[in-house]
């Protein structure tokens, strides 16, 4: 099923711009025409990491007119190993100067919009309304399910991608035409329940093949040619190197786009998808007395390792964090035991009574579940790393890596 061009045609091309863009004028399906479609198009990239990367650099080099770019994270050293848009000497600036200045590099002839704020319920509809196409490479639950209602109140489309470890899926969300993000997938995911690529890993180059075929599909929609992937879902799995493609429908029951809305403007989306401290303000501080543990700074901890080194008291610290994590960073004297093995309840018949556990993950939500747990077992002498091993890095020892 094919969609009319979603952008009117721009100015005749330029001589420089016939020579640069030749290959896609060559193709039958863009021509000089689709060529200036693409010219006076505006796409907005949400997220300049991962999956962001290489649609820039596709998009300016396919010479989409205007390209906005959405991201209030600097750019981080973990993040060249598969975020090509940026390079060594960004590490430190903001992610969204640094891609404006790599897709300067790459094509002049467009502009580019910087937008450094993080993407909320506050700003979502301003700033997607200066858009004809969105493209979703976000890394968590509220920003898609923000972008994805943001887009149906808008009427826009939306390229979404996702990625995780070797796994990769990719659609075009259309209400009206096809389901929006939420008719497929209506409910977010219990926090921590599905690892971020954060703490479980991704494949540098699955970004490149999810992001492309973004890129692909919102050239398509842009100009109109072939047959968009709106109403299907295609799931990549690299190892097996398949792509498959599920049928998916709108639902007319859906809380955005169904036949009664009940979503009629933007939410609190932190708060939707169950992060903790998202609206309530029960951060961890506050939520340690009721749940039965207590808390512990980094520079505590190391004052409490150097005194269970020279004999003057004993306590198990306990990672409760993913093998691979552990290999890129860990705090000397620390026990791995899973967060999977204390929601199972076979994790506290290890940690003998008597002896305190101090408990710790990356950044300290993981292991104050842990901690709940274990303190709902009876125990009155468990404590959680605030800040979790990122704190140890930042307070104790600055010489470790960071993820
Ligand atoms: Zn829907």
């Amino acid at each position: 099923m094919g969609i009319p061009p979603l952008v009117s045609p721009g100015p005749e091309l330029t001589a420089e711009q016939k020579a640069r863009y030749a290959r896609h004028i060559l193709l039958p399906q863009i021509g000089l025409e689709g060529q200036r479609r693409l010219a006076n198009a505006r796409v907005l990239v949400v997220g300049a990491g991962g999956l962001g990367s290489p649609a820039l650099l596709y998009l300016a080099a396919a010479g989409v007119g205007t390209i906005g770019v959405v991201d209030d994270d600097v750019v981080d050293a973990s993040n060249l190993q598969r975020q090509v848009v940026h390079g060594v000497k960004d590490v430190g600036r903001r992610k969204t100067e640094s891609a404006a200045e790599t897709v300067a590099g790459v094509n002049p002839l467009v502009q580019v919009v910087r937008h450094d704020v993080r993407l909320s319920a506050d700003n979502a509809l301003e700033i997607l309304a200066d858009y004809d196409v969105v493209l979703d490479g976000a890394d968590n639950f509220a920003t898609r399910y923000l972008v994805n209602d943001a887009c149906v109140l808008l009427g826009l489309p939306h390229v979404w991608g996702s990625i995780y470890r070797f796994d990769g899926q990719v659609s075009v969300w259309f209400a009206g035409v096809g389901p929006c993000y939420r008719c497929v997938f209506p409910d977010p995911p219990p926090p921590d329940a599905v690892p971020s690529c954060a703490t479980g890993g991704v494949l540098g180059a699955l970004c490149a093949s999810i992001g492309s075929v973004q890129v692909t599909e919102a050239v398509k929609l842009i100009t109109g040619e072939g047959e968009p992937l709106v109403g299907r879902l295609l799931v990549h799995d690299a190892l097996r190197q398949s792509w498959d493609s599920l049928t998916v429908r709108a639902d007319p029951d859906c809380p955005v786009c169904g036949e009664s809305p009940t979503v009629t403007s933007l939410v609190d989306y932190e708060q939707f998808c169950g992060m903790p401290g998202a609206s309530g303000g029960a951060d961890v501080d506050s939520a340690a007395p009721e749940a039965g543990f207590g808390e512990v700074s980094a520079t505590e901890l190391a004052t409490m390792l150097a005194e269970r080194e020279s004999g003057q008291r004993d306590f198990v610290l306990v990672d409760v964090r993913e093998p691979g994590e552990r290999e890129v960073v860990s705090i000397p004297g620390a026990v791995p035991i899973h967060l999977d093995r204390f929601r199972e309840g076979t994790a506290a018949p290890e940690l003998p009574r008597g002896i305190p556990v101090v408990v710790h993950c990356k950044s300290g939500a993981r292991s104050a579940e842990a901690a709940g747990l274990l303190a709902a077992t009876g125990r009155d002498d468990v404590t959680n790393l605030t800040g979790g091993v990122l704190a140890w890095v930042r307070d104790v020892d600055p010489s470790l890596p960071t993820y």
